[in-house]
């Protein structure tokens, strides 16, 4: 059997990872850490959920010094994906020789300014800002000895190819080169050599497939039916932490409000919101074990949030590799889930037998019954808090109608459609809202 400690790593991180409960290296972590460690470029190939973050950052934690300047450099899709890294980086150096920084968009530049400039060894980011802060030079990578790049199909993708290239040619040549991903085209994986020395390339279990203890079950539904199917499939399943996809950003806004009507506590998560709201959003579906979240494909990659039983597609995935991605959310670390992919033509059933060919998968169909859902939900559960960001007490009295409003004491200074007119709320503690 394979240990932390016979992969070489260092003597006080194989206390560490024991600590954390990581009893045994997992497949891709036995077999892609001691290249690591021999300091050769490798190109990691293993499924969703199977442990590919530690296979990287256990080397890279092994070998980084005390000194104070970017060792390594880890590049990843999303904010919220290199707030994980971060968070596990942490986790691997309680006592820390690691200086570690997660470093994106949406958040203040001066403050990451100052933090790099009171010293990090460790760079964790999403491509855009760390490019921002190399034009700006308050960034400098001139010394890096370790590049990562996770999601690693995706980050060599025509977005972010032009980003990582520029990052890379500021990158000292003489450095190792890492890429991980559970899924890679021949086409990207040829694109991947480039910025290469002969890789070390490790597959485990089948690339560019999903994991077979994930139950895939597809549904068809008239497309205007499709949120009252959604509803009665939430109805139907098991109750869990949930995760529900959406193609478009306004989607995923439409799909958040049918179901507050509907009476689902969910969440939501995309792009557009601010950045503390997106933080916030992902703490929040953390803590509550039956949370439902509706997000776009921005949480379809890396993300790892523990006992996600279900994966709704509400809309059909643009590709096989979003779907592996996608349905990759449950089913991790060895655990099972499920996963349920609404359809609503002829074409997207041959799409979905075409993404079960080449997913290597089973997705069976299915019916459900629309028997106690509506097309849309009563008026007057409109989560109006929510949106206009109003105290519980005020969300509650104006949900309910003029005499509880009495009673909480909350004045409707004139009427206006929401949104389109200024209009003031006043409660006893003279608190003023203005939406
Ligand atoms: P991947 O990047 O391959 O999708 P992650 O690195 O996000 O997977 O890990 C998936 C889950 O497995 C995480 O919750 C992580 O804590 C857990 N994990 C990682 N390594 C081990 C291990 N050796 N033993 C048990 N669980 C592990
Ligand atoms: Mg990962």
């Amino acid at each position: 059997m394979k240990t932390f400690e016979n992969l070489n790593i260092a003597p006080n991180l194989v206390a560490t990872v024991e600590a954390l409960g990581y009893l045994e290296p997992t497949e891709i972590q036995a077999k892609a850490i001691p290249e690591l460690l021999k300091g050769h470029d490798l190109v990691g190939l293993s499924q969703t959920g199977t442990g590919k973050t530690l296979a990287f950052l256990l080397p890279i934690i092994s070998k980084i010094t005390d000194e104070r300047y970017p060792q390594a450099l880890i590049l990843c899709p999303t904010r919220e994906l290199a707030e994980q890294i971060l968070l596990e980086a942490k986790k691997l150096s309680p006592k820390s020789n690691v200086k570690a920084i997660a470093i994106f968009g949406g958040t203040d530049i001066q403050r990451q300014i100052y933090a790099i400039k009171r010293g990090v060894n460790l760079v964790i980011g999403t491509p855009g800002r760390i490019l921002d802060h190399i034009r700006r030079k308050t960034l400098k990578l001139g010394l890096i000895n370790t590049v990562v790049l996770d999601e690693a199909d995706e980050m060599l993708n025509m977005g972010f190819l032009p980003d990582i290239q520029s990052i890379l040619s500021v990158v000292p040549t003489e450095r190792q080169t890492i890429m991980f991903s559970a899924t890679m085209s021949k086409d990207i994986s040829s694109i991947a050599t480039r910025f290469m020395r002969s890789p070390v390339r490790i597959t485990v279990g089948t690339p560019n497939a999903t994991i077979a203890s994930i139950k895939q079950t597809y549904f068809i539904c008239p497309k205007d039916k499709k949120k009252r199917t959604l509803n009665a499939l939430l109805r139907e399943i098991p109750r869990g932490r949930t995760i529900v996809f959406c193609n478009t950003k306004k989607m995923v806004d439409s799909v958040e409000l049918y179901l507050k009507k509907s009476g689902f506590m969910v969440l939501a998560l995309h792009g557009d919101m601010p950045q503390n709201v997106r933080r916030r959003v992902m703490n929040e579906y953390k803590t509550e074990i039956n949370n439902i979240l509706v997000t776009t494909d921005i949480a379809a990659r890396g993300i790892d949030v523990a006992d996600i039983l279900s994966v709704i597609n509400f809309d059909l995935p643009q590709n096989n590799e979003y779907y592996i991605h996608r349905v990759g959310r449950t089913g991790r670390a060895g655990k099972s889930g499920s996963a349920y992919t609404l359809l609503n033509s002829p074409e997207q059933v041959a799409e979905i037998k075409e993404i079960e060919k080449k997913t290597k998968s089973h997705i069976t169909p299915s019916t459900l019954s629309l028997e106690g859902t509506l097309d849309s939900a009563p008026t007057r559960s409109k989560p109006v808090g929510k949106k206009l960001n109003l105290k519980s007490r005020e969300k509650r009295a104006l949900a309910f109608g003029k005499e509880k409003r009495q009673r909480a004491g909350v004045k409707i200074v004139g009427h206006s459609k929401i949104g389109t007119k200024k209009r003031t709320i006043r409660n006893p503690h003279k608190s003023k809202i203005h939406f």
